[in-house]
C-alpha cells in the first residue's frame, strides 16, 4: 500500500510483516531488548466491511468471533495467547492503572473489573498492555533500566490533561523509574494538517502552552488559526513537548510520521471514515529476563 508519510520526522515507525499481518514498530523502543511492542495496521485480520480487517473493538458492532481471532493472531506475534492481554477502558481520562498478574486476560478472555482507565503500566513480564485508537494518540513507554513499560491513550482531552506527564509520574512513583531512562514514542494518530478543532479546544491548548513548563514552546508551531474561527492542532508536537517537559530526553523520544486520517485504508481513522470504522491497537509487553 502506498503510504503518505510526513516529512521532517526522525525515529519514525518501521513496517514489519508476518504472513498477511503488517504492523508498525519504533526501533528506538527496542533498545536493550527489554520489551516488545507493536502498533497494528488494518492488514492481516479477519474482520469485514468497515472493520476490515484487524479490528480490536468488541463495542462497535463487529462479529465478536472475528475480534477474538484478531486478538489471537496478535498474541501470536508476541509468542503468547489471548489470556496475556490486559485492556484499557478508555473514556478520555488520565487514569493510569498499575497492572499486575491478577489482571491477565481482562478485556479479552475475561471481563474488566475496572472502568475509566486510559493508561496502563506494569513491571510484570509477559502481559500485553493493550490500548485502542482511531485518530487519538498512542503513547508508548519502556524503561529498560527498571524494566517497566506503559501505554497511554492521549486524545485532545488526554493531551490537554498531560497524559504523557501523568504516565511518566506513575512510572516514577510506583516503580521508581527515572524519567531520563525512559524511552517513549508518540504513535500513529491524526496529524496537525488534518486535525481541525474549534475555538474552545484551541483556547485550552493556548492556555496550557503559554505557562510553565511550556512557556518556551512557540504556540504557532502547534496551533494554526484558519478562517472561520477554526484551528489546526498538532497533537504530535503537543504530546512530544509534554513528554520532554516530564523529563524524557530528546534522544529517547520517537514521533510518528504516519497520520491515520492521511492513510485511512491503512489505519482506522474516525475523522476520515466519519465514524464508520474499527479500532487499531498499540500493544507492549515486557520480555522475560
Ligand atoms: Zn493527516
Amino acid at each position: 500500500m502506498e503510504l503518505k508519510r510526513k516529512a521532517g520526522h526522525e525515529a519514525s515507525p518501521e513496517i514489519r510483516r508476518e504472513g498477511e499481518i503488517e504492523y508498525l514498530v519504533f526501533p528506538l523502543l527496542e533498545a536493550g531488548g527489554a520489551a516488545r511492542h507493536l502498533v497494528s495496521t488494518r492488514l492481516g485480520g479477519v474482520s469485514r466491511g468497515m472493520f476490515a480487517s484487524m479490528n480490536y473493538s468488541y463495542m462497535r458492532g463487529d462479529d465478536p468471533a472475528a475480534v477474538d481471532e484478531n486478538y489471537r493472531r496478535t498474541a501470536r506475534l508476541f509468542g503468547r495467547t489471548p489470556d496475556a492481554f490486559v485492556c484499557s477502558d478508555q473514556t478520555h481520562t488520565v487514569n493510569v492503572r498499575a497492572v499486575t498478574e491478577a489482571d491477565a486476560g481482562k478485556g479479552v478472555v475475561r471481563p474488566k473489573d475496572y472502568t475509566d482507565v486510559d493508561g496502563l503500566v506494569t513491571d510484570v513480564p509477559g502481559l500485553i498492555l493493550s490500548t485502542l485508537y482511531a485518530d487519538c494518540v498512542p503513547l508508548l513507554f519502556v524503561d529498560p533500566v527498571k524494566r517497566v513499560i506503559g501505554c497511554s491513550h492521549s486524545g485532545w482531552r488526554g493531551t490537554a490533561a498531560q497524559m504523557g506527564r501523568v504516565t511518566v509520574e506513575k512510572m516514577r512513583d510506583v516503580y521508581g523509574c527515572d524519567p531520563s531512562d525512559i524511552l517513549a514514542a508518540v504513535g500513529p494518530s491524526i496529524c496537525g494538517d488534518c486535525y481541525e478543532v474549534g475555538k474552545e479546544v484551541a483556547d485550552t491548548f493556548a492556555a496550557l502552552f503559554s505557562r510553565p513548563p511550556y512557556s518556551g514552546v512557540r504556540l504557532e508551531e502547534l496551533l494554526r488559526e484558519e478562517r472561520g474561527g477554526k484551528f489546526r492542532l498538532d497533537l504530535w508536537r503537543a504530546n512530544a513537548e509534554i513528554l520532554l517537559a516530564a523529563g524524557i530526553r530528546r534522544e529517547h523520544l520517537a514521533v510518528t510520521d504516519l497520520c491515520t486520517c492521511c492513510n485511512p485504508e491503512y489505519l482506522f481513522s474516525h475523522r476520515a471514515s466519519r465514524g464508520r470504522r474499527g479500532n487499531f491497537g498499540a500493544f507492549i509487553m515486557l520480555n522475560e529476563v
